[in-house]
């Protein structure tokens, strides 16, 4: 089990200060014996875990191509967009993003932090009854912008593409970099998923690492905001255009299993059981977990870690933050007074 790095070619469009390495250590749930956790939470105080893997890749892209304007696309509650403009800011390139309109108007949580970090001019709201049309209307708004003289960039819903793949191919590393500190490889991966990009990026990470030995982790993937015929298709698809650009590993078939969510399925839908999740977890493991993505992640983890058959060794992907609990301070508190 010797380190193993990516590629020169992918290596030099990754800013390592940015991916840098994570710890992991065992949960302290008792019935998780054999689990432990990826701290990719721990990546950054602000900005959600594995977001900042992506944006290691993607804000060195946008420098070199000399973009000095960045449309960005998502939900009032994005952690993408919140975790975007800090780094946008911090790089002297102008955050322009395209908010759906919430269905209640609010001010708290991650609303607050874009509504903190991004001037009326930096924002526009899109209707949910427009927002089919969201790319269309932010491609206009940027060709205006390129007219006036600005090197403009729009990226799509949580930066899926290749650019911010490459940063995600990290992960990989950085997990292959634990095990063998640890002295032993993991059986099973979970990861939970959005876009997808960044369980993609672990998976491609592996293959292109490992070659046809990656075949011997199984990656458990909880959709969060996804089904799995999409995901593989968008897997498929983005194989295909990394492979091109980088014909460096014949990618192998991969040992993948998905699973919905146990708590609170729909994607953004919340409940009282999951607040008293993100309690029950804070209290057994000492770990401040947001609702939205990994309370929902861990549950479903925990309970298919206890179903199975022979003891595996388990790693799970924390990639959030404590930032996402921000807005649902008033849910938790009546959780957490009901004597949980
Ligand atoms: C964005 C996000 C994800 C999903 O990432 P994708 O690459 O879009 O799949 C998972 N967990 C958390 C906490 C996130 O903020």
């Amino acid at each position: 089990m010797s380190d193993r790095r990516l590629p020169k070619e992918i290596e030099l469009s990754i800013d390592r200060s940015l991916a840098k390495p994570t710890r992991i250590h065992k949960v302290a749930t008792p019935s998780a014996s054999q689990l432990w956790i990826k701290r990719e939470d721990e990546l950054s105080s602000g900005i959600s875990g594995g977001k900042v893997r992506k944006y290691a890749s993607l804000i060195p892209y946008l420098k070199q191509n000399g973009i000095d304007l960045v449309g960005m696309i998502g939900g009032p509650n994005s952690n993408n967009l919140v975790g975007l403009a800090q780094l946008l800011k911090e790089n002297q390139i102008s955050p322009f993003a395209f908010v759906r309109e919430a269905a209640a108007p609010n001010i708290h949580g991650n609303a607050l932090l874009l509504a903190m970090l991004l001037s009326e001019e930096e924002r526009m709201l899109i209707p949910r009854d427009k927002w089919d049309a969201v790319e269309k209307i932010a491609s206009e708004v940027l060709q205006q912008r390129e007219s006036r003289g600005q090197h403009t960039h729009l990226l799509r819903e949580g930066c899926f593409g290749v650019p911010a793949l490459l940063g995600s191919l990290t992960l990989a590393e950085d997990i292959l970099r634990n095990e063998s500190e640890l002295g032993r490889a993991f059986d099973r991966i979970y990861i939970d998923c959005g876009t997808g990009l960044s369980a993609i990026g672990l998976v491609l990470g592996l293959q292109m690492l490992l070659g046809e030995a990656a075949i011997e982790r199984e990656i458990v993937i909880t959709l969060i905001a996804e089904t799995e015929a999409r995901f593989l298709e968008k897997l498929n698809s983005i194989k295909m255009q990394l492979h091109a650009l980088y014909p460096i590993a014949a990618y192998k078939q991969a040992n993948l299993r998905f699973l919905k969510p146990v708590l609170s399925p729909r994607f953004g839908s919340v409940n009282k059981s999951l607040f008293q999740s993100c309690c029950n977890v804070a209290r057994e493991s000492g770990m401040l977990m947001d609702p939205t993505y990994s309370a929902k992640h861990f549950a479903t983890a925990l309970q298919d870690q206890a179903s199975a058959k022979a003891p595996l060794l388990s790693l799970f992907v924390f990639n959030g933050s404590a930032l996402g609990l921000m807005g649902f301070q008033d849910q938790i508190a009546r959780s957490s007074m009901e004597g949980i």
